[in-house]
């Protein structure tokens, strides 16, 4: 079988298990087996995080429901519902440290939450009557098993830790239950939401080391969150004590601007997860909800050393 093909021939006339890639693809289904593996459920692969989230609401959701999505949560996330609200979806914020509002259809979680990085009451949401998904992106399942506390579906960008190299852009859902996973199939091929097979080819590669990675950013992040907390020219840190993304306050926004700026060994760009560490004001994205001296720090595989050398000669601008 050649894997770069998008077409199978028909044996004998017989319709295979592979026919024509949009439906699926081999190296789609051996990744989506391993990422099932790790977050103990039945793995379905998108192009992106967001369009993991896009195929998660076209399958679960009818014009007039509502998703209650945790306050804080990926920007983006909640911009998807905005512009989803033109087909009829509502959506409304709440804090996911207490228990879900009622009346709602699905219950949408992120563990940490990015930028903010509070964890959700699991224990309380997933008695909630309506599906729960926990976007745990940032968490990774080596933090964060959502399915194994009792939520519907996990969701990961696995442009960040899973990829971990900056050079994919691919999403997941993965499900409790394989008819679940069997319905959002269906709805990826009939929209075309289907993920690329070089790049699950890149994701399998990336998936040989990503214990390590993320064991080992953990790590780094916890003794930089420890040295920020003692840093006086940071306010307030963030770190819930998992994964690798941490945010912390500087004065204001100018300063904000002269760290982000002056970091050499951190590179100052969008994006968390990856081996290489990165760090940017959130402000200029989400506005007035983040303070304007609210930097995110994603954690690399950099020298612990190295890295607070790094942050340190650039804090000393603030
Ligand atoms: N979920 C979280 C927590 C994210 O941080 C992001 C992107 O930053 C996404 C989802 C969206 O992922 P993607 O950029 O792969 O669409």
């Amino acid at each position: 079988m050649d894997n770069r093909a998008i077409l199978w021939p028909y044996e004998s006339g017989e319709v295979g298990d592979f026919y024509y890639a949009r439906y699926a693809h081999p190296t789609v289904v051996e990744a989506e087996e391993k990422l099932g593996e790790l977050d103990r459920g039945h793995a379905v692969l998108f192009p992106s995080g967001t369009g993991a989230a896009t195929g998660l609401v076209l399958t679960l959701l009818r014009p007039g429901d509502t998703v209650a999505l945790a306050a804080g949560a990926y920007f983006g996330t909640g911009k998807l519902f905005e512009a989803l609200g033109q087909w009829g979806l509502r959506y409304l914020e709440f804090d996911q440290t207490g228990p879900p509002p009622e009346g709602v259809q699905l219950v949408w979680l992120e563990a940490p939450s990015n930028p903010f990085l509070t964890m959700p009451d699991l224990e309380v949401a997933v008695d909630y009557p309506a599906p729960v998904v926990v976007d745990s992106t940032v968490a990774t399942p080596f933090g964060l098993r959502p399915l194994e506390h009792g939520a519907d579906y996990a969701l990961h960008s696995a442009t960040k830790a899973l990829g971990g190299h900056d050079d994919i852009l691919l999403g997941v859902v993965v499900c409790r239950d394989a008819a679940a996973a069997e319905d959002l199939r269906r709805m990826r091929a009939l929209t075309g939401i289907s993920p690329p097979a070089e790049q699950a080819w890149l994701l399998l590669r990336s998936l040989r080391t990503l214990e390590v990675r993320v064991r080992r950013q953990a790590e780094t992040a916890a003794i930089v969150a420890e040295r920020l907390r003692t840093h006086p020219k940071v306010e307030v840190v963030r770190y819930p004590g998992l994964g690798s993304l941490i945010s912390f306050d500087v004065a204001d926004g100018a300063a904000a601007r002269r760290v982000e700026s002056s970091t050499r060994v951190v590179l100052n760009a969008t994006s968390l997860g990856s081996v290489r560490s990165l760090i940017e004001s959130r402000h200029k994205w989400e506005g007035d909800r983040c303070p304007e001296g609210l930097l995110r720090l994603s954690v690399g595989l950099e020298g612990p050393e190295e890295l607070w050398a790094d942050l340190a000669q650039a804090l000393d601008l603030a």
